[in-house]
C-alpha cells in the first residue's frame, strides 16, 4: 500500500471544490478527503454546503469550510477564495465542477435561459480557474485543477435536446486545453473529466424512459455512479499525473465511442 500511498496521496493538499454541496462534487470530495486532502466547498446552497463540509470533517478526521458562492458572480468568487485561504492556509488543488442543464429545444430556448447555462457552466469555469491560477501564480504554488466538462461536449445527446448544455461543455473542454498551455511553465496542471450519464439529482428528474433510453445508448448499459469518477479525479490531482496536462479524461461506459 506504501506505493498506493506514494502515488495517490493527497496529504497536506487543500481541494476547492465547487458545486461541492450534492452530487459529483460532493462524492469526488469524501473520497478526496479519504485520500488526505482538507476541502473547502462553494456551492450556491449554502446550507446544504455546509451540511456537507461538516459531515466530511466528521467522518474523515479532516479540516472543512464552506461558503454560499454563485460560481456567475466573479466579484464573489474573489472575496470567497481570499477568505478560504486565510481559512485555510493555502489551497493547491481545485476541482471546478458546479453545473447546470436546461433541456430545451433551441427553438423554444429564450435568450435568458441560453445565458443561465452559459454563465453558469463556462462563465462560472472561467471565473474560478482564473481567480484560482492567478493566486498560485501570485503565491508561486505548483497546483492542479480538474474542470467537470462532459461527453456532451464532445457528442449530440438524444432524446432530450440540450444545446446550451452541449455548448458550454465544449467551451469547458477548450478552456481546459487553452488554461494548461498558458500555465504550463509555472507547473500548474489544467485537465478536464467528460462524464456520460451519471445519476445524481441533475439527472434523478429525468423521465424515466429517458433514462432507460439512455442506459441502452450505453455501450455497458447503465448509467455511471459518481463514485466511478472518483478515481480519475484523485489521478489528476495528485503528483501520479505530474506530466498530464491539457488532458480530457471519458469517463462514459464507452458512449462516445459508437
Ligand atoms: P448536481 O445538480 O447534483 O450538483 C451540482 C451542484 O452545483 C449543486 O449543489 C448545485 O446547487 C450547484 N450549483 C448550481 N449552480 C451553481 C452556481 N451558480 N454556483 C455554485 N454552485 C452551483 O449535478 P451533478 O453532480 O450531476 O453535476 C456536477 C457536474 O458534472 C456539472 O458540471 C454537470 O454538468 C457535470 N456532469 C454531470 C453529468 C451527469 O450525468 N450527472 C454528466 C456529465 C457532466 P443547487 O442544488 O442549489 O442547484
Amino acid at each position: 500500500m506504501e506505493i498506493l500511498e506514494k502515488l495517490f496521496s493527497l496529504k497536506n493538499k487543500t481541494v476547492l471544490i465547487t458545486g461541492g454541496a450534492r452530487g459529483i462534487g460532493k462524492t469526488v470530495g469524501e473520497h478526496l478527503a479519504a485520500a488526505g486532502a482538507n476541502i473547502v466547498i462553494f456551492d450556491i446552497n449554502g446550507e446544504s454546503a455546509e451540511q456537507t463540509a461538516k459531515e466530511i470533517a466528521q467522518n474523515y478526521d479532516c479540516k472543512t469550510f464552506s461558503l454560499q458562492v454563485d460560481v456567475t458572480d466573479y466579484d464573489a468568487v474573489k472575496k470567497a477564495l481570499e477568505d478560504s485561504v486565510k481559512q485555510m492556509g493555502s489551497i493547491e488543488l481545485l476541482f471546478n465542477n458546479a453545473g447546470i442543464v436546461i433541456q430545451k429545444p433551441v427553438i423554444e430556448t429564450s435568450p435568458e435561459e441560453w445565458l443561465k447555462v452559459i454563465d453558469v457552466n463556462l462563465n462560472g469555469v472561467f471565473y474560478v480557474a482564473q481567480l484560482f491560477g492567478k493566486y498560485l501564480i501570485e503565491n508561486g504554488i505548483k497546483g492542479s485543477i480538474v474542470n467537470t466538462a462532459s461527453m456532451s461536449g464532445i457528442i449530440v445527446n438524444y432524446p432530450q435536446l440540450q444545446a446550451s448544455y452541449n455548448t458550454s461543455k465544449a467551451g469547458v473542454t477548450q478552456l481546459t486545453k487553452s488554461l494548461a498551455y498558458e500555465w504550463a511553465e509555472q507547473g500548474i496542471r489544467v485537465n478536464c473529466i467528460s462524464p456520460g450519464y451519471i445519476f445524481t439529482e441533475l439527472t434523478s428528474f429525468v423521465r424515466e424512459d429517458w433514462r432507460k433510453q439512455w442506459a441502452e445508448l450505453t455501450p455497458m448499459k447503465r448509467l455511471g455512479k459518481p463514485e466511478e469518477l472518483v478515481g480519475a479525479v484523485i489521478y489528476l490531482l495528485s503528483d501520479s499525473a505530474s506530466f498530464v496536462t491539457g488532458s480530457e479524461f471519458v469517463i462514459d461506459g464507452g458512449f462516445t465511442i459508437i
